[in-house]
């Protein structure tokens, strides 16, 4: 099914091993609608986020390699061009959807019966076991395509199919109240600049961490209640000291650690107030929580990893956008400029999210 002209071969980011050159291909092979299984669309693709995950994928820093070649990429917006003869779906060609890290899972194990379908031991994952959203036309699963609604811009839809989806799911797993007092910890950052809104959004107290003026009055328009700035509390215990303090002396409710440094999670297991919980989401290299027995014990402290969403999840994170409460700060470039994003992101130069045009 299909009523649009498909081109043979279209533009696609491609590498062949993990660390090797990343090659912007002008002449990729696009799937023909006759070559579409059931259950597949072929979804042109007109933004694309970009995410720590698709350069960790391309440098291998993960036990489980990706597969190679690969087409990265993970937060695509587009439409469906083309649907695979036999298909059981409510979308048509035409229909607006979102590619997002879970490309496809079984649907039927415990895992996906009970609404956890991120760790589906049969997952498929976009830009990392499949083909993903850095390309003009991508190939997908249609019962994981999430449905973008009419009010969203689509380059703002892009970032929300991972870095909203994994924030908005782990401010749900926080175990908070409205009123509550929640510490997003690399609060200025592509996770945590969203985790914020989501949590004010909430009804949240939202106390920042992060550093410099840009991040602090960047939070402070989302109504971010305090920045704590950890380069003025440097000394031993002191950000401990100050996130209590401005917790009402006992410290927040919970925590979600975006940030990809270690030691923010162990501040966090010593300034969360009794029976806080730690949301673990960013992910340092090689880290370790290390929690005291006696006084994750004594302080009755939940420690919950949090591991992108499910279908739905992505759908309540895409109609906080639609509604205007949440709003992504990007910063557009084009599929092209694929090397030099790479090489920001690997010296932390970016702020917001990065979406390229396709
Ligand atoms: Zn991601
Ligand atoms: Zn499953």
């Amino acid at each position: 099914m299909s009523n649009e002209q498909i081109p043979k071969t279209a533009r696609a980011v491609v590498f062949d091993e993990c660390n090797g050159a990343i090659r912007v291909d002008k002449d990729h092979k696009v799937a023909q609608p006759s070559e579409l299984k059931a259950g597949e669309a072929l979804v042109k693709v007109e933004f694309t986020g970009v995410c720590h995950t698709d350069l960790h994928a391309w440098k291998g820093d993960w036990p489980i390699p990706p597969k190679c070649p690969l087409v990265g990429g993970h937060e695509g917006a587009g439409r469906i061009v083309a649907i695979g003869e036999g298909s059981d779906t409510q979308f048509k060609v035409g229909s607006k959807v979102g590619i997002k890290w879970l490309a496809d899972s079984c649907l039927n194990c415990e895992a996906c019966l009970g609404g956890q379908e991120a760790t589906c031991s049969n997952a498929k994952l976009s830009g990392y076991t499949v083909d993903g959203s850095f390309q003009q036309y991508a190939v997908s699963y249609l019962k994981h395509l999430t449905p973008i609604p009419d009010g969203v811009d689509m380059e703002v839809a892009a970032p929300i199919l991972c870095a909203g989806v994994t924030v908005w799911k782990a401010i749900k797993q926080s175990n908070t109240r409205p009123g509550d007092f929640v510490v997003i910890s690399g609060a200025g950052g592509g996770l945590g600049h969203l985790a914020v809104q989501y949590a004010t959004a909430m009804g949240l107290r939202v106390v920042g961490i992060d550093t410099g003026d840009d991040k602090r009055k960047l939070l402070a328009s989302y109504g971010a209640d305090t920045f704590i700035d950890f380069k003025e509390h440097s000394g031993k215990g002191k950000l401990i000291d100050e996130v209590k303090r401005v917790c009402g002396g006992e410290g927040p409710h919970a925590a979600v650690i975006t940030s990809a440094g270690a030691a923010a999670y162990n501040e966090a297991l010593e300034y969360l107030r009794p029976h806080g919980t730690l949301v673990a989401v960013g992910l340092p290299p090689n880290a370790t929580i290390n929690a005291d027995v006696f006084f994750t014990v004594f302080k009755a402290l939940r420690i919950v990893g949090s591991y992108v969403g499910n279908r739905q999840d992505a759908i309540e994170a895409l109609d906080f956008a639609v509604r205007g409460k949440v709003k992504p700060q990007l910063e557009i470039l084009d599929l092209d400029d694929i090397n030099s994003v790479y090489e920001r992101m690997e010296k932390g130069g970016v702020a917001g999210r990065i979406v390229l045009k396709c």
